[in-house]
């Protein structure tokens, strides 16, 4: 018997997340210095990090000898006043996947089956899986998530349907009077996660309150980030919000320190960095129309994004991935999110856009 035995199947089974390959490995395997090379595969902010965030960080430091504050008071506070929800109602995480885990171990057992989207985040699957739960994939429309045919893949053992809007990689929306139809819809003992990690990246016209929908669904759980938008993705922190119980039995299963010092500071910070929200929401929309129209002279078709990031469609996607890490441009391939033909790029500073394209270019001939 091997020690990989001792692991229930469940275990054994997951297929790791894959992660965009960081700089410093292709400065290693290509002997080129790091100054030289382009990210653009994690949808990180390419403004970095807020500078009322940095202030934030050097005020922190000397505590650092100290346990954080494991109730995240500071943070809770701020989000309270930017989102007027209630201290109970939030549950912070070490990043936004801490906060699908928990709502995956409060509520899957290995009796239980969770719904999702085919082509959508692949830390649902993970933290469904890591529970022995069963794991319902509903085939998408034209890379989105199908509504009516999620609906019908709920049994009477599923508890949690994940929706990501926008969803990573395919960058699709689904609209404010569809999505509230289907929580209505919503039988009693299925809770409903709406991932919004891309939410601040919405253009104003299709924004909804959804925050204000907690106080009519008590099944609605809203994971959001700080890693996008508010550039501080190195510093995992995230967070739910949801009615005062739900955030109360995740609560429960959560590490009591599990997000750090230095991020809770830094968060509190960057939530009221307006100018910085501003400037990184409108350096997306021209980078996003930078892409899209180098995209379409090149003649390759994407699919419409709502986030910070576009996949689109190459031939040989594989070896197109590897000619622009040769470039030293780092997209992401999707092979793993069943789209063996895209890749993703993450929309970055202007010269950094226009490098990309110019690579890419290269790359396809
Ligand atoms: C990036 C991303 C997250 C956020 O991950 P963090 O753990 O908060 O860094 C969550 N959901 C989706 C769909 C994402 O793309």
């Amino acid at each position: 018997m091997s020690v990989s035995d001792l692991a229930p199947s469940h275990i054994r089974a997951i297929a790791p997340y894959q992660p965009g390959k960081p700089i410093s490995e292709l400065a290693r395997e290509m002997g080129i210095e790091e100054s030289s090379i382009i990210k653009l595969a994690s949808n990180e902010n390419p403004l970095g990090v807020s500078p009322l965030a940095q202030r934030a960080i050097q005020a922190v430091l000397g505590d650092l000898g100290r346990y954080p504050d494991g109730n995240g008071f500071e943070l809770k506070q701020a989000l309270g006043e930017r989102y007027g929800v209630a201290l109970d109602s939030i549950v912070l995480g070490n990043g936004s996947n801490d906060v699908l885990d928990l709502a995956a171990r409060a509520f899957l057992t290995p009796a239980d089956a969770a719904v999702y989207s085919q082509h959508a985040f692949a830390v649902y699957p993970l933290a469904v899986q890591a529970m022995g739960a069963r794991g319902i994939e509903v085939p998408a429309r034209d890379y989105a998530h199908d509504l009516d045919a999620m609906a019908k893949a709920i049994t009477p053992a599923t508890r949690v349907v994940f929706i990501a809007n926008p969803n990573n990689p395919t960058g699709t929306f689904v609209g404010a009077d569809a999505l509230e139809a289907f929580i209505k819809g919503l039988p009693d003992h299925v809770l409903l996660v709406l991932d919004e990690a891309y939410n601040e990246y919405l253009p104003v016209e299709v924004r909804t309150d959804t925050v204000a929908w907690l106080r009519r669904f008590p099944n609605l759980v809203i994971s959001r980030t700080l890693s996008k938008v508010y550039g501080l993705a190195g510093l995992r922190v995230g967070y739910a919000l949801a009615s005062p119980e739900v955030a109360g039995l995740m609560n429960r299963v959560r590490e009591p320190f599990n997000v750090n010092s230095v991020a809770l500071a830094a968060a509190a910070a960057a939530l009221r960095d307006d100018d910085f929200i501003r400037a990184s929401y409108e350096l997306n929309r021209a980078g996003m129309t930078q892409i899209t129209e180098g995209l379409t002279a090149l003649g390759l078709k994407y699919i419409p994004s709502y986030g910070n990031f576009v996949s689109f469609e190459v031939e040989d996607a594989a070896g197109v991935f590897q000619r622009l890490l040769q470039a030293g441009v780092i997209v992401r391939p999707i092979a793993g999110y069943g789209m063996p033909n895209h890749l993703r790029v993450s929309i970055g500073l202007q010269s950094e856009n226009a490098r990309f394209l110019e690579s890419l270019e290269r790359a396809i001939a």
